[in-house]
């Protein structure tokens, strides 16, 4: 086999050398099995059954929908039911199982792979939609083939390197990186959740590696450069040895940061910011430490709701809160309401598929509009509030009434509460998070109601430069470093301190040590990034003088573009800083 070298976004740092392992995220065994004549029959019986079985599932979930939301809610079941007597399924599957001999998940895969690839071809919206139905109902269908092996990731019991279309969050927060050493995926951008996670548990990752799956055979060697965002497949013997090497010093390299763990955030002339980490997944909170993280910047809760097939009740979320209380201890830890939608999606809670999901039902939208989902959470938190300094923060606020409604129900709950005489912390911090850029605008407005604001840089981009983040053919259009983007972060950093408050953030950038500079320039007081990445983001404010980082803020938000706006943080950084970023 030659080397071959591919091209995608990188996601996370480092360089992971091992075995691909092909992933299915439906987690379907899709290899070819030959049958022996006598097992003709024996298939064809097992695809039946599995085709009379999604059936009964799909007039199941017709009959619910509709005695739950009336009929014309139900024709999306309907349109399922007669997908499923399309001759595709009715015919030639079992006819290519009698003369070709061969097992009815492989059949099922080959006719879909070229299905999908007709449909996608077409123009015609209509068809398109029809393909997605398709899809459902052979989805549904391959696992009542029993074929879908659940929860692979978790099975794994060797060394490998995940190489996948995407990965959903239901499969990132069970990846165990004993045996998970890296992962590319076709889709996604720099802050889509699979990046995000990756980044979280230090693997390194690529993301957009657009037709990558069809690249690599299962078990092929693999090297995935995290840092460049390069793919080697079947390295020859000397490329091998060059990414060994470098491996190592990458490495050495975070090794020897390890020696900033007890020391603070401080620039060489005194300036002191708060260096917390966002938690995506429970494990991280066992790494606190050791990267010496001060605090809980964000708290994502959604990994709660997931693998789950109902929402976790109060109690559950206040045990899982309260472990979150003991494990920081005195040190303060942000938690972030629910914020689903967008790319973390869960069937349960949101039964209607929204044509713009990230424009839609998330968030606090969702929780404001579901108080069955939000009162429940907003309990646990003030309860386990008492065990630790927890503060509360709502995602994407877009209006003042969002936020002022968001209390009201936060001060419903407060009041419960006495009144049943449970402990729980009062006078809880609250905090909004500026995604949105009207939150930005109006961060004046919105500070008269919070404690503080988080900046969320990784929605912030995406819904002011209109670049969706998980889109990997629009990834180039999606730069921190965009004059509009620096212009609000700076709004909103000086609408709190002329209201006497801090201000984080908790989006990627605060995490890309390039940008650090610039932001510390700008008076951020605190930076909440993933675990992995606090000590180099530690590293760079310890070299880089407060007064110089203000110059290079005031000269960043003079310049026209993001190229300018490298070019001074480039020319204007102390040289053993400059070592380490350029
Ligand atoms: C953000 O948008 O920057 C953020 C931190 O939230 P999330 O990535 O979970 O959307
Ligand atoms: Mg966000």
């Amino acid at each position: 086999m030659p080397e071959k070298v591919f091209n995608g976004i990188p996601a996370s740092g480092g360089i992971a050398i091992g075995p691909a392992y092909l992933y299915h995220p439906e987690g379907f065994s899709i290899s070819r099995r030959n049958l022996k004549a006598d097992e003709v029959q024996e298939e064809l019986d097992r695809y039946q059954t599995a085709l009379e079985k999604t059936r009964a599932q799909i007039s199941e979930m017709e009959e619910k929908m509709k005695e739950k939301l009336g009929k014309e809610h139900a024709a999306i079941f309907q349109a399922h039911q007669v997908v499923l007597e399309d001759p595709l399924f009715k015919e030639e599957i079992p006819n290519a199982i009698q003369t070709r001999r061969l097992n009815a998940e492989f059949l099922l895969n080959e006719s879909l792979e070229k299905f999908k690839a007709v449909m996608e071809s077409l123009e015609d919206g209509y068809f398109r939609e029809r393909g997605g139905d398709i899809q459902d109902v052979s989805n549904r269908l391959m696992r009542n083939l029993d074929g879908g092996e659940k929860d692979q990731l978790k099975k794994l019991d060797r060394e490998v390197v995940i190489i996948a279309n995407d990965l959903a969050p239901s499969d990132t927060v069970t990846m165990s990186t004993d045996t998970i050493k890296g992962f590319c995926t076709e889709v996604g951008g720099r802050t889509s959740h699979v990046a995000i996670v990756a980044r979280s548990l230090g693997l390194p990752a690529i993301v957009g590696m657009q037709t990558i799956t069809s690249e690599i055979q299962e078990g092929d060697m693999v090297i995935v450069d995290g840092n460049k965002g390069l793919v080697v497949v079947n390295p020859l013997p000397q490329t091998l040895k060059q990414y060994e090497r470098l491996k190592e010093n990458y490495e050495a390299f975070q090794k020897s940061l390890e020696t900033l763990k007890g020391l603070p955030a401080k620039t060489p002339d005194g300036h002191q910011v708060t260096l917390a980490a966002n938690i995506e997944i429970p494990q991280e909170l066992d790494e606190l430490a050791r990267h010496g993280a001060e605090g809980i910047g964000l708290y994502r809760t959604e990994f709660l709701f997931m693998n789950r097939e109902s929402v976790p009740t109060e109690e559950e979320q206040y045990v899982a809160y309260k472990e979150l209380a003991t494990k920081t201890g005195v040190s303060p830890a942000i938690i972030r309401t629910l914020d689903l939608g967008g790319d973390k999606f869960l069937t349960h809670l949101n039964p209607f598929q929204e044509s713009n999901p990230f424009l839609g039902l998330r968030a606090i939208r969702l929780c404001l509009k579901q108080p069955e989902i939000f009162k429940p959470q907003l309990r646990a938190i003030l309860r386990a509030a008492a065990h630790g300094p927890i503060k509360i923060m709502f995602p994407m606020i877009s209006t003042l009434a969002e936020i002022r409604e968001s209390k009201v129900i936060l001060n419903q709950c407060i009041q419960q509460l006495k009144k049943e005489g449970e402990i729980f912390r009062t006078g809880i911090e609250v905090g909004a998070m500026i995604e949105i850029p009207s939150a930005a605008i109006i961060a004046d407005l919105l500070i008269q109601e919070v404690d503080f604001l988080s900046i969320g840089t990784n929605d912030l981009i995406q819904y002011t430069l209109a670049v969706d983040r998980i889109n990997e053919s629009v990834a180039y259009l999606y730069d921190p470093g965009n004059p509009a983007i620096l212009r609000l972060i700076k709004m909103t950093v000086d609408a709190c301190h002329r209201a006497g408050k801090w201000v984080g953030m908790c989006g990627e950038m605060a995490g890309d040590p390039i940008f650090a500079p610039l932001l510390l320039g700008m008076g951020l007081d605190e930076f909440s990034v993933s675990v992995s990445v606090i000590p180099e983001i530690k590293k760079v404010i310890r070299l880089m003088p407060f007064d110089k980082a203000r110059e290079i803020a005031l000269a960043a938000l003079q310049v026209k573009t993001s190229e300018e706006v490298l070019k001074l943080i480039r020319d204007n950084v102390p040289p053993e800083l400059k070592a380490i970023l350029f």
